[in-house]
């Protein structure tokens, strides 16, 4: 073992496990880079992939054009794929792209699209729909886009919960965002089932095992160490959640992050631990940049909490499996 140096004090960093990618990101990103393989470039991706910059300039690298709408594809390329990214859909865009005559894949997480599938059983057994989550996330909108304008209400906050009135006498139901904070959530379920106590509720948790255990790492860690680091981006919504779920674990400092450059040094002087974590959608080469750029300062020791084993994995479309197969078999 090498002894510390002198001119640097010692840090111990807590490693959270699970962090990082999920299974629904692992297979968005394989579904670009496959397609990529398969069909050459330009391959279309309608808005990013997932929610990283980083995740977002690789694909662009490789021949990946990213678009927030379909007819910025242009023209003469309509003949090329276009990947709906893992944040699902409304309906909408996937009809759009048949009546143009486009050639799409589908990286909608599958545990967004059983979501979506929820949605259109409560609807068809005439109930009145509540969707747990914030306004504007793209989940939201493909989500609340799987049924008629005006057929589902968006419900934010407890204090939402608690305002909400009913448009109808049928019977309520409530999905949920995947991504959400699962204390916030309860909280809100907790009000809306006190007032409706009839309200139909998932069969299953929606929020994704991928986004609960990453907040129940987090709880683990943040308690115990002066600082905590999210790796993420600003629009990733199970990110954001992380950092807060640190904050309110008890840890002051609590920044989400992108890259290690972002770093404001001042709020981590005189340290001696340092959580670190990262959203699903942020690589494991990120978390070790900001772990190399702790050690360009400190003495780092690094201590993994495991909270979760993780095994689940999602098959890939039907186009993309050959594909798939022949890349593993040149890997191996
Ligand atoms: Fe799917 Fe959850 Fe990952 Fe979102 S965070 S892509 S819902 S597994």
């Amino acid at each position: 073992m090498t002894a510390p140096r002198p001119d640097k004090t010692s840090l111990t960093v807590h490693l959270c496990a699970p962090r990082g990618f999920c299974a629904g990101v692992d297979r968005a990103i394989q579904i670009v880079e496959l397609a990529l393989e398969k069909y050459g470039e330009p391959v279309y991706v309608r808005h990013e992939i997932v929610h990283n910059k980083f995740v977002v300039d690789g694909l662009k690298a490789k021949g990946a054009v990213f678009v927030e709408e379909l007819d910025e594809i242009p023209e003469a390329h309509r003949e090329r794929p276009v990947i709906f990214s893992a944040h699902g859909v409304p309906k909408s865009v996937p009809a759009d792209a048949r009546s143009r005559n486009m050639f799409f894949l589908d990286a909608t997480c599958p545990l967004v699209s059983k979501v979506h599938k929820e949605a259109e059983i409560h609807h068809r057994r005439d109930r009145e729909i509540l969707l747990i989550g914030h306004a504007g996330h793209p989940e939201v909108i493909g989500t609340m886009g799987q049924l008629p304008e005006g057929t589902v209400s968006l419900i934010e906050t407890e204090e939402d919960a608690r305002s909400f009135t009913p448009k109808s006498d049928r019977q309520l139901a409530f999905i949920t965002q995947t991504t959400l904070s699962v204390d916030d959530t309860t909280g809100i379920v907790n009000i809306l089932r006190e007032r409706f106590p009839d309200i139909v509720a998932p069969h299953k948790e929606d929020i994704c095992y991928a986004t609960t255990n990453r907040q129940e790492a987090v709880k683990a860690v943040a308690p115990q160490v002066d600082a905590m680091i999210v790796v993420g981006a600003p629009n990733s919504s199970n990110s954001q959640r992380l950092r807060e779920v640190a904050e309110r674990a008890g840890c002051k400092t609590s920044q989400l992050i992108q890259r290690a450059a972002e770093i404001d040094w001042t709020a981590f002087e005189g340290i001696s631990s340092l959580g670190l974590t990262a959203g699903a959608s942020a690589p494991e080469t990120l978390v070790e940049e900001i772990i190399n750029a702790f050690s360009g300062r400190y003495d780092v020791s690094v201590e993994t909490v495991r909270t979760a084993e993780e095994t689940i994995a999602f098959n890939l479309p039907r186009e993309l499996r050959e594909m798939a197969m022949k890349s593993q078999t040149a890997a191996e």
